[in-house]
């Protein structure tokens, strides 16, 4: 994954920060996403996830009156804390008019997460540090071989390198860049939290706030931009109620690899057998790939039936 870590949040769209209705299959999705990174805590005595809620502030009467009416649904009585009048939150947030908190929510550590599986796969031989060549990976009867190995299954799970795979980069992936700043500020106190207005904001490390994130389906090159940074430092000031000098200390950008109907790409090719692909994981890898992990393992292994809203059967353009 290319970001430094990641927001399992319920009901904000991640990427536009706009108000939407519950996150699809949210309810299935976070109970994995736990489970998985506890069980990777467990193991390897590190933390990786953490709890944390959102303050999402609102930035018009429609949105307090939306708040009020999703506070009576009982969908959301899980997800959705009480609403606070402005002013309630901390003073370093701009607070025109009042925020709520969005329960169930909290950042995952990736780099930790991805440092902790690296050196595990390596210390237990499974990994290979390389580029992955196509070209090289050969059908013979029932298996597949690359180089010296040789597999009965294949998965493919690249991102939005999968237009460079020959089996699936027919799969209608829409990619969207991103960018993130990482920016320290001697004066800017805020007590743990997610806080969302507009933008999200999280008090990361002493002295350090990670802003995100830009949103662009135009400009597919993966480098941070300057107007990808000019944008989160705006961004930053319009959140704040003060000026705080803030130095970027970090830029980041990645593709979130989307599809055009918003769900993953899960499944076995329909005529290669044995290649797989788990893919379209879009703005919320860490709250949905644990869960694809699960159910393409359980396809694979247990002959489960794949979710029809993810399998990649619902596509005929590989067939
Ligand atoms: C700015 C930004 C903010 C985001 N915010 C959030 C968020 O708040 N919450 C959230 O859940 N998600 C967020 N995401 C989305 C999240 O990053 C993705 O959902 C996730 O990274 C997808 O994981 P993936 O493993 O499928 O693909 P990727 O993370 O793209 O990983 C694919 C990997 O495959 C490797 N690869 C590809 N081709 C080859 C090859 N030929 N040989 C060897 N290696 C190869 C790539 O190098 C890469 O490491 C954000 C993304 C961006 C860009």
């Amino acid at each position: 994954m290319p970001n430094a870590w990641s927001v399992a949040a319920g009901i904000i769209n991640p990427v536009t920060g706009r108000w939407m209705t519950k996150s699809w299959n949210i309810d299935t999705l976070l109970p994995e996403a736990t489970r998985t990174y506890s069980e990777i805590e467990n193991t390897f005595k590190v933390q990786v996830y953490y709890r944390l809620p959102v303050r999402r502030y609102c930035q018009n009467d429609e949105d307090i009156k939306r708040c009020g009416r999703r506070q009576r649904n009982p969908r959301y009585a899980n997800v959705l804390g009480g609403y606070a009048d402005a002013g309630a939150g901390p003073d370093a947030i701009l607070d025109t008019h009042g925020s709520f908190e969005i329960l169930l929510a909290g950042y995952v550590d990736l780099p930790l997460l991805i440092q902790t599986l690296h050196k595990h796969f390596q210390q237990t031989g499974t990994w290979i540090d390389q580029r992955f060549d196509h070209a090289q990976l050969k059908a013979d009867g029932n298996h597949w071989h690359y180089g010296a190995m040789s597999a009965s299954r294949v998965i493919f799970c690249e991102g939005t390198a999968i237009k460079e795979n020959p089996w699936f980069n027919k799969l209608p992936l829409t990619p969207a860049k991103g960018e993130t700043l990482i920016l320290r500020s001697e004066t800017l106190h805020l007590p743990p939290s997610i806080y969302h207005s507009t933008k999200w904001l999280l008090p990361y490390q002493p002295q350090r706030f990670r802003i995100g994130a830009t949103y662009d389906e135009a400009d597919l090159d993966p480098a941070p931009t300057e107007a990808g940074k000019a944008e989160l430092l705006q961004a930053a000031t319009q959140i704040l109620s003060e000026d705080h000098h803030l130095k970027v200390e970090a830029h980041m950008a990645g593709l979130r690899p989307s599809t055009s109907d918003a769900r993953p790409l899960l499944g076995e090719h329909p005529i290669s057998k044995g290649l797989f692909v788990l893919n379209g994981l879009g703005s919320k890898g860490a709250s949905v790939g644990p869960e694809m992990s699960r159910q393409l393992f359980e396809h694979i292994f247990n002959n489960e039936a794949l979710d029809p809203e993810v399998d990649i059967q619902r596509f005929e353009s590989l067939a």
